[in-house]
């Protein structure tokens, strides 16, 4: 299992992860590049040109008509320094322009390879606890993020800055080789004080991130939850939880500051010294005639381009070791290939849905036995009843039909074929189910029923309404079938799935306690649709209300994960077994008694 914040990547293995990313890029980065350098060369013009024109104008002075004299070293200043500004606008634009474009493209690669790898794992991967919904969110989302900071960091910090540095030491060195040497000296120096900085830091900016991203969710928590806060009068409570969380972040965010101020401070006081040095050098060397005036000049501002990079190494440094945390989380849900829904290649245009389970046993992902050496045929054109207490393993047995799960053991067939070697999407675009409660997508209710049959046009969808019994109701909500789909009450949206059933038209039916949630009127018109649409089709219905399952033509009676009766309603009553006690225990629960007595008395 790998551990969500563990240093095991390298920057190297981040990379060839990375290029396959980035390669369509190349030529872009290619030019990105070639302008970085140009860039790097223009910022050494100043320093030069201020040689030049301290140089030229310590001569000058000493000439008699220097005014004269010196125009032309004006024109030559200015060409100079105008022409670099404005060759620098494009350079510094496109290098800018095209890291972004770099990082942007990346970014949205990133995200959508993502996304396209989740849609393809089997439901098996979204059981693991370490994949639930927002987890799997945050590692994208981090790792996406530090990645392209990483991508961005690299083309708009890390390489100019950079290459400016070391054409900065050639030159200094090309001048003298002394003055390159003290620079050089200073930077690791510089460096170490830098890493140390970082290394400071990084782990409290991580508790910061992790303590304001718990006090945003705190409050959106607070919000979702404030009648049970209010009900329990927990206002005090859920106040002081929250002023703990804010002084935790206040001591973070002081302490962020505190080390940074301390290690600015070090790091100016170093780059000082540097200067201190190199002045001190150059000036001595000036004295000693081996070098101009100008040189002091050059050298400060090459010093410069030396350590301005460095005076940004803890952030890049930082932003880098965030990449090899989170990069890591992303690319293992990128490369969780394993992960790979299997999948079959029989396409046999004509189903008809016999099922068969051959001593089927399956546990799910977590180690829960659901199905223990279970057996049953389900006929095709016919209505099949599972029936059992709360987790005896029935929707289970709809879970492995539909090939979200694969079964450990035994076999089951579909039409005579192994369910393996059919076609997921074929398979299941033969399959309508509907769940006790089904998901409504955010959006129009017209799409919410497309949903069933992507290519339906609106008379369609209209007649799929009208057989689930929803026509009527759309039609008096303001907006009609234009209405937001999520405010429909629980029975509207069960009908949505049923109108949605209508519409997929498919010769396999499997329904999970489709009315378990609705009141009585609603249960009796949805159980009406039902009938109509299970006319001909293979059903499977698993049901706590007797009413559906009676006339079922098969039922099995399912206990923790065993089939342990079959038969008709009447056969089932007979043996006085499981089923008959979920029977008389149903009856009861009704008050069956008296409601036929009163039912009696009222005809
Ligand atoms: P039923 O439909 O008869 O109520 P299920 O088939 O849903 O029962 O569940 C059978 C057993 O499998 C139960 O013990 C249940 O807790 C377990 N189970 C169901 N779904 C999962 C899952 N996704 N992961 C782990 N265990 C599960």
């Amino acid at each position: 299992m790998p551990k969500p914040f563990a240093r095991t990547t390298n920057l190297i293995s981040i990379y060839k992860q990375l290029r396959p990313f980035i390669s369509p890029y190349r030529y872009m980065i290619y030019g990105t590049l070639f302008l970085t350098f140009l860039g790097a060369l223009a910022a050494q013009v100043n320093p030069l040109v201020l040689k030049y024109t301290v140089d030229e104008v310590t001569e000058l002075v000493n000439l008699p008509d220097p005014m004269s004299e010196g125009i032309h070293v004006l024109v030559v200043i200015t060409a100079i320094l105008l022409g670099k500004e404005l060759a620098n606008i494009f350079i510094q634009f496109g290098q800018k322009f095209y890291g972004e474009k770099i990082r942007i493209s990346v970014s949205s690669v990133l995200a959508q390879t993502a996304i396209d790898k989740i849609l393809r794992y089997r439901i098996a991967y979204f059981n693991d606890e370490n994949h639930e919904t927002g987890k799997l969110q945050t590692r994208i989302d981090r790792g996406i993020e530090s990645l392209t900071k990483l991508v961005q960091n690299f083309f708009i910090d890390i390489l100019p800055l950079f290459s400016n540095a070391i054409i900065a030491l050639i030159i200094m060195y090309m001048q003298n080789v002394y003055v390159g040497l003290v620079s050089t000296v200073v930077v690791p120096i510089y460096f170490y004080v830098s890493s140390l900085q970082a290394r400071r830091l990084s782990g409290v900016r991580r508790t910061l991130r992790n303590q304001r991203e718990q006090k945003t969710s705190g409050l959106l928590n607070l919000i979702g939850s404030i009648m049970v806060i209010k009900s329990f009068v927990r206002e005090k409570f859920e106040g002081k939880k929250q002023y703990d969380l804010q002084m935790q972040l206040m001591d973070s965010q002081l302490y962020t500051r505190r080390t940074s101020f301390i290690y600015d401070g070090l790091k100016t006081f170093i780059e000082q010294f540097g200067v201190v040095l190199i002045i001190l050098l150059t000036v001595y060397l000036v004295l000693d005639q081996q070098m101009t005036i100008g040189a002091i000049m050059l050298h400060i501002m090459l010093f410069n381009n030396v350590s301005s990079p460095i005076r940004q190494l803890h952030r890049i440094y930082d932003d880098m070791n965030d990449a090899f945390i989170y990069a890591e989380g992303y690319f293992d849900i990128l490369n969780a290939d394993e992960e790979t829904e299997p999948n079959g290649t029989v396409v046999d245009s004509n189903i008809k849905g016999t099922f068969e389970l051959k001593n089927v046993d399956f546990s799910y992902p977590n180690g829960t036995k659901a199905l223990n050496n279970v057996s049953m045929r389900i006929e095709n054109g016919k209505t099949t009843a599972l029936v059992g207490l709360s987790g005896a393993g029935k929707s289970t047995v709809i879970n492995l039909l539909c090939k979200f799960y694969l079964p450990d053991e035994g076999n089951i067939t579909l039409d005579g074929i192994d369910l393996n070697q059919y076609e997921n999407s074929f398979l299941r675009g033969d399959i309508g189910l509907v769940l006790q409660r089904n998901h409504i997508f955010q959006g129009s209710i017209e799409d919410n029923i497309r949903y069933g049959n992507m290519d339906a046009n609106f008379e369609e969808i209209e007649t799929a309404a009208r057989k689930a019994y929803l026509h009527d109701q759309i039609m008096d909500l303001p907006q009609g079938y234009q209405h937001d789909a999520t405010q429909l009450s629980g029975g509207q949206q069960q009908r949505i799935a049923i109108a949605r059933l209508f519409l997929k038209d498919p010769p396999i039916i499997f329904l999970d306690e489709p009315t378990a949630s609705l009141d009585a009127i609603a249960t009796e018109q949805i159980k009406n649709s039902l009938d109509a649409i299970k006319e001909g089709r293979t059903v499977i219905i698993i049901s706590h209300s007797l009413s559906q399952i009676l006339d079922s033509d098969m039922i099995y009676v399912m206990k923790k994960g065993h089939v342990v009766e079959n038969g008709t309603h009447d056969q089932l009553v007979d043996m006085n077994g499981t089923y008959r006690e979920i029977f008389d225990a149903s009856a009861r629960s009704l008050n069956l008694d008296k409601l036929v007595s009163s039912y009696r008395d009222n005809q």
